[in-house]
């Protein structure tokens, strides 16, 4: 499309700043209709935050980022764009999810919503009740089957998007899922439960009084039922791969080694589409943005960052619970209660003295991640924004409340804090992986109360990260829908809505 019509003066219809899992949706949603697309990345590599290196040894291939992708294996988008015929391999492990506790035993997150209600019965210390089991199957069986074909779509989009295309489905589970996890949590009288329900809805990293920390839960337990919680085979740069060789193959450029400081000096487009925070919105556009609005974007308010230790070990965790063995990630911090005072202390500023931790074991399922015999783990605690204390000792101490003997297998380990994490990717600002903070509804909400929040009061101008609904996630929903709507607003295409 460059070079006619009313955009002639244009080198490229549209150009894209990052190739995160959004930036790289946005630009071949945007190619997919025929548009000539640039794509300027400030890192060496594209992925943001879908990005595979060997951190510690050579031949231990570690995420640098995201690890494990419930919500990128059923996202609408990527399901659009086929990535698998782009090498993308989904690898699933038998579990997705243990939840162990500290007598050996394990609550778990199966593929079946049957095995996970078993799972939450039983047990010495904490024990689980005999009626969680019917409490978790009346929870999950109006959506089991039904999450990503009927719910997703009307989910994993702006709220103010216009009418839902399953209301009914919709309205039940939102009146479940608006509820804060601590709430929820009291369908359940025991501890297996209620703490495998406060593990998945700290996934976003808010308080969990929080409204709709209940519906993150909800919907993490879901996408286990109906799509797992697999590992892109190789790491999560498979992911960010597919996703540029698809755009290359439609034509589009990306430059990598580019970091973007103003649109100025980008070439000229009709649509410019920001895989940034929105505070670096505001110094890109600079003043074709209105200064109350740019103001409004520099005060967007960042979340608690996080602590990440990546390891190289001789052999696999020696876990206790032998169902950590099977599955992919593996929850540390057994009851609601303990990882209920690790988010409370973040939010607080205070580092965890017991962190709650989210460990992943991708090379127990992918031999392409480690040497023979070898294996990786991925783990991450939570922190303060910018905190710059060392949380080592305590996710070490951690880990061997549920793997006595971790310690022994440790052949090296890359800790990032805050600082790193955001040295890493840009977009982590003071360590911040979820783009912004999540309380009070700021996960629907971003990154300002809009009915479009991908646009801006430029028609030129949009933000595509997950800075925008539908929020974190490697899914590409967020680029998606920004890529439709410039697409509608600025070049009159509207097909395939
Ligand atoms: C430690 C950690 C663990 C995580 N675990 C998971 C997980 O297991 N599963 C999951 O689904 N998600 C996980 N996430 C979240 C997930 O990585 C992000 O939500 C997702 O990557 C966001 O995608 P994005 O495209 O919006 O932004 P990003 O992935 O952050 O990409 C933004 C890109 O834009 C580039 N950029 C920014 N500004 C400029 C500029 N001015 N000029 C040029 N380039 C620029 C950046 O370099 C970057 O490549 C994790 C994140 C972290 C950090």
């Amino acid at each position: 499309m460059a070079g006619t019509g009313p955009g002639a003066r244009a080198e490229v219809d549209a150009v894209v700043v990052g190739a995160g899992p959004n930036g790289l949706t946005a630009a071949v949603t945007l190619a997919r209709a025929g548009l000539a697309v640039h794509v300027y990345e400030a890192e060496a590599t594209v992925g943001g935050g879908a990005r595979t290196a060997e951190l510690t040894l050579p031949g231990f291939h570690h995420d640098v980022c995201s690890a494990v992708h419930p919500l990128g294996a059923g996202s609408p988008a990527f399901r659009e764009l086929g990535l698998e015929e782009h090498g993308l391999t989904w690898v699933e492990p038998p579990l997705p999810l243990a939840h162990p506790f500290p007598d050996g035993s394990a609550a778990v997150l199966a593929r079946s919503a049957e095995e996970t209600a078993a799972s939450l019965v039983g047990g010495a210390a904490p024990g689980g009740a005999a009626r969680d089991r019917a409490a978790y199957l009346r929870l999950v069986r109006p959506f089991l089957g039904r999450w990503w074909d009927a719910l997703a779509p009307d989910v994993l989009r702006a709220p103010l998007a216009g009418p839902p295309r399953h209301p009914l489905l919709l309205a039940r589970f939102g009146l479940r899922a608006a509820a804060p996890a601590a709430l929820l949590a009291r369908v359940f009288r025991g501890e297996r439960a209620r703490g495998l329900l406060a593990g998945l809805a700290a996934h976003v990293i808010a308080p969990l009084g929080s409204p709709a920390t209940g519906g993150v839960a909800l919907l993490f337990a879901l996408a286990a039922h109906d799509v797992g919680w697999p590992f892109p085979r190789g790491g999560s740069q498979a992911v960010s791969d597919a996703l540029a060789a698809r755009l290359r193959a439609l034509g589009g450029r990306i430059e990598t080694g580019h970091p973007v400081a103003s649109l100025a000096e980008l070439p000229p487009a009709r649509a410019y589409l920001l895989d940034v925070m929105p505070e670096d919105l505001a110094a890109l556009a600079g003043d074709r943005l209105p200064e109350r609005f740019a103001a409004g974007l520099r005060r967007y308010a960042h979340g608690p960052g996080v602590f990440k230790i990546d390891y190289a070990l001789s052999g696999p965790v020696p876990w206790r619970a032998g169902e950590c063995a099977r599955a992919g990630t593996v929850h540390l911090g057994p009851t609601i209660g303990e990882i209920g005072a690790a988010l409370r202390a973040v939010y607080r500023g205070e580092a965890p003295a017991v962190p709650f931790l989210i460990a992943a074991q991708p090379s127990l399922f992918d031999g392409t991640r480690a040497p023979d015999g070898r294996h990786v783990l991925w783990v991450y605690g939570h922190v303060p924004n910018g905190w710059r204390g060392d949380l080592t000792g305590a996710i070490e101490r951690q880990i061997e409340r549920f793997a006595p003997g971790f310690g022994e297998r440790v052949l090296a380990r890359a800790a990032a804090g805050p600082a790193e994490i955001e040295s890493r990717d840009r977009n982590n600002a003071g360590g911040d992986i979820a783009a912004g903070r999540c309380d009070r509804l700021r996960l629907l909400v971003r990154p300002r109360p809009a009915i479009v929040p991908y646009a801006t009061p430029d028609r030129s101008v949009y933000l595509c990260s997950s800075a925008t609904p539908p929020g974190p996630g490697v899914h590409g929903m967020c680029g998606y829908h920004a890529a439709r709507t410039a697409l509608r607003r600025v070049f009159g295409i509207t097909s395939g809505e």
